[in-house]
């Protein structure tokens, strides 16, 4: 396998790519505990960390419903999984179900944890794991081990022996409940709508509006400070963001990133479209670079600017830039597995 291949599937999942650091150096080892806040009565916000280098925990959101707490998301490390846990532990009440927003690994990760601690717990999610587990899950995994008995660094070896232990939990990582389509639900006695999303981030996006707080968790259909392409239909995608801005929400909560008025969703939306425009125009990469990071303003902090132009020095390329042949793939073409 080249170095380049593995790069590819590495970032695909792992999202190591930038800055072509494949583990986590000793030094980013050390970041900021993640802390919870409340963001409304009953929702609580665990942030994910995504530093250069590392490989990133998506955002969980835990709302209190009448039959106990849902888990928007669970991570992919153990000590952001253990916040969650340690929520629950807090407030004694259980996790009785966890929604999943989609089969990336940062975002199912804790689900098999969360079953050990609550039996009796729920997964929910797209019916797109089954397929991402026999095809894509399944490459990574092989090009994991490969990777792991050519490497000679210690900490680049964990990392990826610990996503083949992800991995391996095999079905403790799937729903126990399939969405297929965007509908109001009632989970665990708390009035939820679930959109599903086709073709957008992967093969099949959830999002979860809670209808008493307002609050919605849009998953990675929403991430700071770039949009995550590695396994997306970029045109998809710009439709799902339609479908999100037409919910009555009050406060948006991002796969990755701070939570967002409708305002700030609206200038992700339009700096999201002007970067598919631009990247389908004669511009160079960097001027879409730039555009991105002019259009968001604010919305990305001065501090996290450099990490946002190694990601779009990436993605612009591998994803928006791709043959139609790799774009067909995730947009819903014979080969999407
Ligand atoms: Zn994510």
């Amino acid at each position: 396998m080249t170095t380049r291949s593995l790069s590819r599937l590495i970032g695909a999942v792992l999202l190591m790519t930038a800055g072509g650091v494949h583990a986590r150096s000793t030094t980013e080892a050390v970041s900021p505990d993640p802390v919870s806040s409340r963001l409304g009565e009953d929702v609580v916000l665990i942030p994910g960390r995504f530093l250069p280098g590392a490989q990133p925990d998506g955002n969980t959101i835990l709302v209190t419903a009448p039959a106990g707490l849902i888990a928007i998301d669970t991570g992919r490390h153990a000590d952001h999984t253990q916040l969650i846990l340690d929520l629950a532990t807090r407030e004694g009440v259980p996790i009785v179900a966890v929604i999943n927003t989609h089969w990336h690994l940062d975002h199912i990760g804790g689900n098999p944890p969360v079953r050990t601690a609550f039996p009796d717990v729920r997964v929910w999610a797209s019916d797109a794991f089954a397929e991402a587990q026999a095809g894509f899950l399944t490459r990574y995994r092989a090009q994991l081990v490969e990777a792991v008995a050519g490497s000679e660094d210690p900490s680049a070896k964990a990392a990826w022996q610990g996503e083949i232990a992800i991995i391996d939990a095999g079905a403790a990582l799937g729903p126990d409940r399939i969405v297929t389509a965007t509908g109001a639900r009632t989970i665990a006695g708390r009035s939820l709508e679930i959109g599903y999303e086709s073709h957008a981030v992967t093969a099949a996006d959830l999002w979860v509006l809670d209808r008493l707080s307002g609050a919605l968790a849009a998953g990675d259909l929403v991430t700071l400070p770039v949009p995550l392409l590695d396994t997306a239909c970029p045109s998809g995608w710009l439709t799902a963001l339609d479908h999100l801005s037409a919910v009555e929400f009050e406060l948006l909560i991002p796969g990755h990133g701070a939570p967002m008025t409708r305002e700030q969703f609206a200038t992700y939306r339009a700096a999201f479209a002007a970067l598919l425009t631009c990247a389908s125009s004669e511009q160079s990469d960097e001027a879409c670079i730039e555009g991105w990071i002019h259009d968001l303003g604010p919305l990305i902090q001065e501090s996290e600017r450099g990490f946002a132009r190694r990601l779009l020095e990436y993605y612009i390329p591998s994803s928006l830039r791709a043959p139609a042949v790799t774009l067909d793939r995730f947009c819903g073409g014979d080969a999407h597995t």
